[in-house]
């Protein structure tokens, strides 16, 4: 399809000082959970994102000298030559498809730890290094001076690598930010004092990068328009618009990065625009933000409106690295769309190299060859039932008609959609249908494959229907008996006609106050059933055996906010405690650290505490002469939607496959034998 025209101006190249955008589709430094210790699985993946259409595309944040490392979390370096190595193939990666590469040179001051290098930490006054108990030391003029030095050369190892566009990082309360920031930074020499002279290290970082490779490459900052508490915002452009002749493209944010993080939950697309509408007017210069786009139309507006030169993505190209190019080809149905359930931001933390809920080939480009569009056809063209149209079922059943197979989905529901069919009732999980919704309609232009609803399979029926290869993606359920983390056997007094599943409370289970519910599972299903449960205006408590409600959700940077709507809504929170047993009327609480017992009221009880895989169809079918057999998803191993979906994949790319090699990455040890193989500085 010809791209429809009004979309032209998304295309059209743009200047950052001595480089050329091709197109005004930017992906913004974000990280990956790869860093420098994953240099070939981080260079494909950039590599696809160029292939996809981003016309630039950066690392993540890059460490410019050892006195600034993020372990446990990874992060980009630049501290010597075999570094430079390394981001060289990254740049070669984004060249090979003609998008300009960029990176973030990063000091993160009092923010980082430095586990790795073991070197004190620094910051413009002595305070706690992270949430270690740990101080940076204060910053002398010596140390400013060697930072600069240390700053200059990493810009010119960036250069050397092949990099268009190089960052100075002035966001995020990392060092330069604590400089800018009057609470982080109450210095009396002429590194303090006003907002000016606070600024006065980023203006010379700002035009020494600027010496160094102003020539040849582009120099962005990434500054908030606000001060650290949300105020200052008149300041801010004040010092926006007198940094302007040192810059070539303003990358600009807000200082609450829960909000800039946000997940769908709370913060939907183009939420920055208010904050940051003016700072293309003050400075004069191209201007990138993000937003979580993922609608052409919200772009064009930005665009047109002269908000910003540059559609800023790091979610939505993650989700789909092709979102530009099905714009170009007047595709724009088949985005797949970022759900903003943050779960790649989470696998930073973890050091794991990143994924993600909608596109499940993300972090295996190079490990396992996955690309994101592409998929092989099958050797020969098989029938297969896949049992549960769920994000499992849905994703095996459109790779494997993609790969030529004929395809039957059946699934008992009236709707498809699994655990999205009640999941996305619960307050403000909404977008999360997308991932069905891209799903089915990827599906309806196939003809290769039949989706049946209302069809619950038996073993019986399944054999019946002769087809040779079945798929049972057959799901789980949320426990009633209290198993899982606290209380590996269960509770038997939890086997009471109070006790209600979240399936069953959303279906429309009669609830009444006061409602427990008791959160051992951490992530969003407890929280969000007790906000479904307040907002209908019971009564309810929250009781969890995490320090924080809905702990995990702080690897999906929506703990703050999720506890903070509990106790807005009115929720009591009983944190550190579990529910030990119900008796009448009542449920009994228990003090994770003392035991020490209590009581509270509970006519209504909702364990959210593990789940059964519904793994019995699979059990029957076993040994019944069928020629292949799988268990995938929730039914073999209850999980995120993110396992969900990329279990079907995996079962759809290894079908009637022989077992393929998965390539890894680790450092080889200095050896006689293999003299090259290890870089030193
Ligand atoms: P996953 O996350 O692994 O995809 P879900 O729980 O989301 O799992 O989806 C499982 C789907 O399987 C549900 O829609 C359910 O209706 C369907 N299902 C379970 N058992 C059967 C069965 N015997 N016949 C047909 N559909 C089934
Ligand atoms: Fe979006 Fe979730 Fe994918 Fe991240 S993991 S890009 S938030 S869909």
């Amino acid at each position: 399809m010809p791209r429809d025209k009004r979309f032209d101006i998304l295309f059209e190249p743009v200047r950052i000082g001595p480089v050329t955008a091709p197109n005004r589709f930017y992906q913004v430094p974000h990280c990956t959970g790869m860093g420098y210790q994953l240099p070939a699985t981080l260079a494909a993946m950039r590599g696809i994102k160029a292939e996809g259409g981003w016309g630039v595309v950066n690392t993540e944040y890059c460490s410019i000298h050892p006195s600034s490392d993020d372990v446990p979390h990874s992060f980009a370096s630049l501290w010597d030559e075999g570094d430079v190595r390394n981001m060289a193939v990254m740049a070669d990666a984004v060249h090979a498809h003609g998008a300009l590469a960029g990176t973030e040179l990063w000091h993160g001051g009092m923010r980082a730890s430095n586990h790795l290098s073991r070197e004190v930490p620094l910051g413009p006054s002595s305070l706690p290094a992270s949430e270690s108990p740990w101080q940076c030391a204060r910053m002398d003029l010596d140390d400013i001076r060697r930072f600069r030095q240390w700053h200059r050369a990493a810009a010119l190892r960036a250069r050397q690598a092949g990099m268009d566009i190089v960052y100075v990082y002035a966001a995020h309360s990392y060092l330069l930010g604590q400089f800018l920031d009057r609470e982080m930074n109450p210095r009396s020499d002429e590194y303090g004092g006003t907002l000016m002279g606070r600024a006065r290290l980023l203006r010379e970082v700002l035009a020494e990068t600027r010496d160094a490779i102003g020539d040849v490459c582009g120099v962005a900052l990434r500054i908030e328009v606000d001060n650290e508490d949300g105020a200052g915002f008149e300041e801010r452009s004040e010092l926006l618009a007198s940094l302007a002749p040192m810059v070539d493209l303003f990358d600009v944010t807000i200082a609450d990065y829960s909000q800039e993080m946000g997940g769908s939950r709370f913060v939907k697309e183009g939420s920055l625009k208010p904050r940051i509408a003016h700072v293309k007017q003050v400075t004069g210069k191209p201007v990138v933000s993000v937003g979580r786009f993922t609608s052409p139309e919200t772009m064009l507006g930005q665009v047109t409106r002269g908000i910003v030169d540059f559609i800023g993505a790091a979610r939505p190209s993650i989700a789909d690295p092709f979102l530009p190019a099905k714009i170009a080809e007047g595709r724009e149905d088949d985005i797949r769309e970022c759900i903003g359930c943050n779960i790649c931001y989470a696998h930073n933390g973890f050091s794991a190299a990143i994924r993600c809920t909608q596109n499940p080939a993300m972090g295996e480009e190079w490990r396992r060859g996955w690309h994101p569009e592409r998929i092989a056809l099958a050797k020969s063209r098989e029938e297969v039932l896949v049992i549960g149209a769920g994000p499992a079922g849905l994703e095996a059943g459109l790779m494997l008609a993609r790969r030529g197979h004929e395809v039957k989905i059946a699934d008992a529901g009236a709707a498809p959609g699994g655990r999205l069919q009640w999941e996305t009732k619960l307050p403000g999980l909404a977008e999360w249908a997308r991932v069905r919704d891209w799903r089915l309609h990827q599906l309806s232009k196939l003809a290769n494959v039949e989706l049946f609803r209302e069809s619950p399979m038996t073993a019986e029926d399944v054999l019946g229907l002769g087809v040779p290869h079945v798929v049972a993606a057959t799901g789980s359920r949320w426990r009633k008996d209290g198993r899982g983390r606290s209380f590996r056997s269960g509770v038997a007094s939890f086997e009471d006609p109070r006790t209600l599943s979240p399936e069953e409370v959303i279906a429309g289970a009669e609830v009444k106050g006061p409602a427990v519910v008791f959160d051992d599972d951490h992530y969003y299903v407890g929280a969000a059933i007790a906000e479904h449960l307040a907002r209908r205006g019971l009564a309810v408590a929250y009781v969890t055996g995490a320090g924080k409600v809905a702990e995990w959700s702080a690897y999906t940077a929506e703990q703050a906010r999720t506890h903070a709507r509990l106790l807005e809504l009115g929720v009591a929170v009983h944190v550190n405690t579990l529910v030990a047993g119900l008796t009448a009327g009542a449920a009994r609480l228990r003090c994770v650290f003392s035991g020490r017992e209590d009581e509270i009221a509970a006519e209504c009880f909702i364990p959210v505490t593990s789940r059964e895989g519904q793994d019995s169809l699979y059990q029957a079918l076993k040994g019944r002469g069928l020629t292949s057999l799988s268990l995938i998803g929730d039914a073999r191993a209850p999980g995120l939607i993110a396992h969900a979906v990329y279990a079907g994949h995996k079962l759809a790319r290894g079908f009637g496959e022989d077992e393929v090699a998965v390539n890894r990455e680790r450092a080889l040890a200095p050896s006689s034998r293999h003299p090259g193989d290890f870089i030193t500085p």
